[in-house]
């Protein structure tokens, strides 16, 4: 492609709902639900977002504009009609609080993120590293709790607050490398957020140029997590520092490790632009390799078409995909959810069309309490219909591929809402899993 013009992010926020010219479209009522939301879920899209990726014609359908502009219905009815009252009405405390309020039942930490990840270094808590499973350490830069755009199904919301200092940085990346000192079993460590790519190459290097020196011979991978592929591309073709980054890239390959940069796409039109396949071309050359995963989202990604058509495109750009999440329970989940039944039936009508090449992707995968949880199928025993599932990932590792079977339940989003088939009283891991949660409490 002809060398591409740099691009000046601007952000969208619930202010700008009433101005942007793309919105006119939709009724006042409307808008002003979109406002009431965007007070207790975070909002914010981007000049590309908007200008590039959204079809403005296919209101209110178009995938990435449910992906990022808020919804009237992810809120209950009798929630949004509060929130507009006192929008309307009353004095910005009294919005406040209902907002709080509705906030703190919206589920902010599913799946026990807080109480029982967090590990300790000599007897204190280290609030920005998660360790559940024994070879992956995943950290939390404090400058990277943000995104170039936020999704509106988005399970961390609750730590969005963006703050830059290098100071802190610096101090946090010491007690996460004395960490992974004295953690010799890890080998994978994950740099995630909000998203770590919305940090100056400076201040990510803090975090990885450590781990290439000698103590750490133990991290054979890094991992960024990051939807910066999708929605700032940017990042690693004309922005300031977008040669650092691809410097950085290149000084972990040349370290012998690898760089994997799991990249979050949702939609195949967020890998159509000509800037999000440079993107990708100018991470490959650093010797990276680009791992791709999304959730499985009604009215955004819901049809096997939208992953047919994305994973052949991933694969064809030079990326693997991995894995296609369930919707966690957090948030607007009853307006993004989709049953087990219909998301193992989507992927098991999209895998039958790609190549092999592309069913590297494990999927639908749970992110549980007790570990990563996948769909195997539908089967029926001794004429019991059930659901076969495995681990991936457990607390328990030994609970890895050991095929255990749940009713089959065609309302269930979660695995919370199954029980066990084949009259079993529990799961086979469950009195273990008690016993393991007991030790951290
Ligand atoms: C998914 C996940 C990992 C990584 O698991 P892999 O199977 O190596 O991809 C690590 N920690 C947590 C908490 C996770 O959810
Ligand atoms: S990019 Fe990831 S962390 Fe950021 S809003 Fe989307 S899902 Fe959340």
């Amino acid at each position: 492609m002809p060398q591409p013009k740099p691009r000046k992010i601007r952000f969208y926020g619930a202010k700008d709902i009433d101005q942007l010219p793309q919105l006119q479209q939709l009724s006042p009522a409307n808008r002003m639900a979109m406002k009431a939301v965007a007070q207790v879920l975070p909002f914010r899209a981007n000049n590309y977002v908007v200008e590039e990726l959204i079809d403005w014609e296919n209101l209110p359908d178009d995938p990435i504009f449910r992906l990022t502009f808020p919804q009237g219905e992810m809120l209950s009815a009798e929630h949004l009609d509060k929130l507009v009252w006192y929008l309307n009405h009353s004095a910005p405390e009294d919005l406040h609080q209902v907002v709080s309020a509705i906030r703190s039942q919206l589920n902010p930490h599913p799946a026990g993120q807080v109480e029982y990840n967090v590990p300790t270094l000599n007897g204190d808590s280290l609030p920005g590293i998660q360790h559940k499973y024994p070879e992956t350490v995943l950290i939390f830069p404090t400058a990277g709790q943000t995104c170039h755009a936020y999704c509106t199904f988005c399970f961390r919301w609750p730590q969005f607050v963006g703050m830059d200092s290098i100071k802190f940085a610096t101090r946090e990346s010491g007690l996460f490398q004395e960490y992974l000192r004295q953690h010799k079993e890890v080998t994978d460590v994950l740099i995630t957020g909000g998203d770590p790519m919305t940090m100056k190459a400076r201040h990510l290097s803090l975090y990885i140029e450590p781990l290439l020196g000698s103590g750490f011979e133990h991290i054979q991978t890094i991992r960024i997590g990051t939807k910066s592929v999708a929605y700032w591309p940017y990042r690693f073709v004309t922005d300031e520092d977008a040669d650092d980054v691809l410097r950085l890239f290149e000084k972990v390959t040349l370290a012998g490790k690898h760089l994997a940069i799991m990249g979050h796409y949702d939609h195949w039109k967020e890998m159509d632009t000509e800037i999000a396949q440079e993107a990708i071309k100018r991470i490959r050359s650093t010797g990276a390799q680009i791992r791709t995963q999304a959730p499985l989202m009604r009215g955004i990604n819901d049809s096997k078409e939208v992953w047919i058509r994305m994973w052949r495109e991933q694969v064809r750009l030079g990326c693997v995909p991995y894995y296609m999440f369930m919707e966690r329970d957090t948030g607007a989940k009853h307006y993004f959810e989709v049953p087990i039944i219909q998301a193992w039936e989507i992927f098991q009508e999209a895998i039958q069309k790609v190549s092999g090449l592309a069913r590297t992707v494990r999927g639908p995968v749970m992110s549980a309490l007790p570990g990563k949880v996948l769909v195997d199928g539908v089967a029926e025993i001794f004429g019991e219909k059930v659901f076969v599932l495995s681990f991936l990932q457990g607390r328990d590792p030994n609970w890895c591929k050991r095929p255990f079977f749940a009713r089959y339940d065609d309302k269930a989003t979660w695995l919370t809402q199954l029980t066990p088939a084949l009259g079993e009283k529990e799961f086979f891991y469950d009195k273990q899993l008690e016993k393991i949660l007991n030790k951290v409490r």
